[in-house]
């Protein structure tokens, strides 16, 4: 397990920190945003740690489609999947990331407006 003693994320992997889980695979961990933007609101990630979205992609492509497809079962698990969703991966700082633990934020349940703020 590639992990990070400081990460917020890999501490809730770890189950040092209590997180709501919904979905979990061998190597993806799924669970609801502690302040939602969204009635779903859901981060999905990858058990290891990558700091981003691209850290993920140059380190292991089969893992980050495990992250996808992991997004796509809990749209569907949440009742979302029919009426659209938005899976968005915040990259770098300016982007607003800032849990350096790469995360997929599933949101819907609500029309979603475009362009983000
Ligand atoms: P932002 O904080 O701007 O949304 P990120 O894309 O890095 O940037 O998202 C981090 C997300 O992690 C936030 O939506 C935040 O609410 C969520 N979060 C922070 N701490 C926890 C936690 N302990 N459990 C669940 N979600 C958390």
């Amino acid at each position: 397990m590639v992990s990070e003693a400081d990460c917020l994320f890999c501490r809730i992997v770890a189950k040092e920190i209590p997180a709501d889980v919904v979905h979990e695979t061998e190597r993806t961990l799924a669970f609801r945003d502690i302040d939602p933007k969204a009635p779903t609101h859901v981060l999905v990630i990858p058990k290891d740690h990558y700091r981003d979205a691209a850290a993920l992609a140059a380190a292991d492509h089969g893992l980050a489609d495990e992250v996808i497809k992991a997004a796509h079962a809990v749209a569907e698990q949440e009742g979302v999947a029919g009426s659209g969703y938005r899976l968005v991966f915040n990259t770098g700082p300016e982007a607003g990331q800032t849990v350096f633990h790469v995360h997929g934020h599933v949101l819907g349940g609500r029309g979603l407006t475009w362009p983000p703020g």
